[in-house]
């Protein structure tokens, strides 16, 4: 049954009651993650961008290598393709490092390599939107920004016991609105104790407090499933905790269902080198390295149809290797990965040679990409399931 959402004076005594115990709970519970030590905005910006559809154990190492190998924002406007896609590799969604890039290099050349603090020019920035410049605003400069992401919208449909869908326009808008009443309330605060991390900036830190409270209450206690609510520290304000309602919220309507996908790979190996290509500009995973494949569909319903279309030839030998399933959004995908042989003779070209950079000289098919040696394969950056295969492959990197 849908409720009644409560308005803006019902709100301001229950927000004004919220942040405290909000606050509170942050600061004694929040865990010491690294990109918290520090409200070097780049450094935050990096961590926020990672931590987009991905969970902070995974993005962990991940920063830490990135900030090591990438320590300004010129160095990151600086950076090959290759060097970001490699920093990249495993986390998914490259588009958003190739927007970091691009924003590092807006920052370069239009704000002379200083991070903006001004809102409206964090939100211009390439790959950055409403949530994220609010987040970076309020973490770095301690701005009353508000942010709304999956983990905030839980919480406050919960506390606020809202039942409409967050995604409609209307409820999102009156979402946004609760998150900036939060933080314009936390922005007021006067406890001493709430600080900048860095020693060199001992400034009051009340909103990147807050707004890391609602991330965090989100992550550790208000859990899609199984929330703590008996340990939770807004328990007696949750409207959802008091109606019994917390498994209901929030309604966020039918999910799509999963689109199952089967792909298949070709290994074509010659004197222990590998047929590799680049993915294009402008597609999923542009830019990393695979080896060949190709949706299987019903025309070309059998692995060897599939790898006539992709070299024009019905291969001699067809074998499979392995198979490796794995989700992108909400596509379940299988890829059904075989080794290949192509011509008469597994090796071939007595005559070929490896040159200096891993390619590889003098061999068939390079239309349908190029030769690597597994050395050179290992050093750029794969897709996640095609780097399982090379590491199948069982190919000592040398
Ligand atoms: Fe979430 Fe439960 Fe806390 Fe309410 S009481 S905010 S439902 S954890």
């Amino acid at each position: 049954m849908a409720r009644r959402t409560p308005n803006s004076e019902l709100q301001t005594p229950q927000l004004k009651r919220l942040v405290p115990r909000l606050l509170d709970w942050f600061s004694a519970n929040a865990r010491d993650l690294p990109w918290r030590r520090t409200c070097d905005p780049y450094a935050i910006w990096v961590s926020e961008i990672m931590l987009q559809q991905t969970q902070v154990k995974t993005v962990m190492p991940y920063w830490e290598r990135w900030m090591r190998e990438l320590p300004t924002i010129e160095a990151a406007a600086k950076a090959s393709p290759a060097k970001i896609h490699k920093l990249w590799e495993g986390l998914g969604y490259y588009t958003r490092v190739r927007n970091l890039q691009k924003a590092a290099q807006v920052i370069v050349e239009t704000h002379g390599g200083k991070f903006p603090e001004s809102f409206d020019e964090v939100l211009a920035l390439p790959g950055i939107g409403r949530y994220t410049a609010g987040a970076i605003c309020s973490i770095a400069f301690n701005q009353p920004t508000p942010i709304l992401d999956g983990n905030v919208i839980r919480v406050l449909t919960r506390i606020f016991g809202i039942a409409e869908n967050p995604k409609e326009k209307k409820n999102n808008a009156q979402l946004w609105q609760l998150a900036e009443g939060l933080v314009a309330k936390a922005s007021k605060g006067r406890d001493s104790a709430l600080r900048c991390p860095d020693a060199a900036a001992r400034r009051p830190y009340h909103c990147s407090y807050l707004n890391q409270s609602l991330m965090e209450l989100g992550a550790l206690v208000c859990t899609p499933r199984n929330p703590q609510c008996g340990i939770c520290p807004v328990k007696k304000l949750c409207v959802a905790f008091r109606e019994s309602r917390v498994e209901e919220l929030p309604n966020l309507g039918k999910r799509k269902t999963a689109t199952v996908r089967r792909f298949a790979a070709f290994v074509v190996e010659q004197d222990g080198i590998f047929l590799v290509r680049q993915r294009p500009a402008g597609i999923v995973n542009a830019h990393l390295w695979e080896f060949p494949n190709v949706e299987i569909t019903g025309v070309k319903s059998s692995p060897k149809l599939a790898a006539k279309e992709i070299f024009g030839i019905t291969p001699v030998r067809i074998e499979p290797l392995c198979t490796i399933k794995h989700s992108i959004t909400r596509y379940r995908i299988t890829l059904e990965t075989f080794r290949v042989q192509l011509g008469g003779r597994s090796s071939t070209s007595s005559h070929s040679k490896h040159s200096k950079s891993g390619t590889h000289e003098s061999r068939p098919s390079e239309k349908f990409g190029v030769w690597l040696t597994p050395a050179k394969l290992d050093s750029l950056a794969l897709t996640s399931a095609h780097r399982k295969i090379l590491k199948r492959l069982d190919t000592k990197a040398t």
